[in-house]
């Protein structure tokens, strides 16, 4: 799936109707913000999707689920997309930077693993030096954090955000190698995060390629954000969930969130 963002020079798509905006898009928007250190008025966007359909088309045969429009400052999604996160953080991320361009600086240092940025046009990072030192994944400590960490109707609709994060252990520019799990499954996970008791299923994301290596940058740390919903209703059960985070075969120390 693609995100659409060459839209200074395509029509407006036929079939877009104003979107009333949901109440967590404030919440990711200052996620954004604070990822990128831009900072923009969310009431300045003009919200639209395109009813009953997963993607759409543009001047090209490019499918997209999103796109932002210079021109009054619009956004339009598909239908399936006004809850992907990630999705509608990398629009917003153009409306803050004002770029129909997908700069790495913004969309890859900065706010990699916040804001999509897959199998669309984003630039790419230097690749490390093939002479960078090759680390097993287990290698890389792992963290995790829950934004907000308590549950308290505060005005998200029930969204919280866990960001599991993992950071380059050497002093040095290096290449990280995954491991395939014991059960020799070719797509070993990368990022994911489970809760105890259960709060939401496991998440996880795969690698598209198991023998890839993943170059990190000096201090470099590498995010991935999950988007998750406790819904209004059915509540959740009171008390305390330990959030987990994992990479490849690694995993975090646990962090709380309390549903009150
Ligand atoms: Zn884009």
């Amino acid at each position: 799936m693609s995100l659409g963002c060459r839209s200074d020079v395509e029509p407006f798509p036929t079939g877009a109707v104003r979107l009333s905006v949901p109440s967590q898009y404030a919440f990711w928007w200052r996620l954004t913000e604070a990822c990128s250190g831009l900072t923009g008025d969310l009431s300045q966007i003009q919200w639209y999707t395109i009813p009953n359909v997963a993607s759409f088309y543009l001047n090209s045969d490019t499918a997209y689920n999103g796109a932002w429009f210079p021109n009054g400052n619009r956004i339009v999604l598909a239908d399936s997309s006004v809850n992907n996160g990630q999705a509608i953080r990398h629009e917003m991320l153009h409306a803050l930077s004002r770029m129909t361009s997908h700069p790495a600086d913004l969309f890859l240092t900065k706010c990699g693993g916040i804001v999509a940025c897959s199998n669309i046009p984003c630039a790419s990072a230097a690749p490390p030096a093939a002479s960078a030192p090759i680390l097993d994944a287990s290698l890389f400590p792992v963290s995790v954090a829950v934004t907000p960490s308590i549950d308290a109707d505060s005005g998200n609709a029930g969204w919280f955000v866990v960001t599991v994060s993992v950071k380059n252990p050497s002093a040095q520019p290096v290449r990280l190698h995954y491991a395939i799990d014991s059960a020799g499954d070719p797509y070993p996970v990368t990022f994911g995060v489970y809760s105890w008791p259960p709060l939401f299923s496991p998440d996880f994301i795969e690698p598209v390629d198991t023998n890839s290596l993943v170059g990190f940058a000096v201090g470099e740390v590498k995010r991935w954000t999950f988007d998750l919903n406790l819904g209004a209703t059915p509540a959740k059960p009171k008390g305390t969930y330990a959030i987990t985070g994992f990479f490849n075969g690694d995993s975090s120390a646990a962090v709380s969130f309390i549903v009150p």
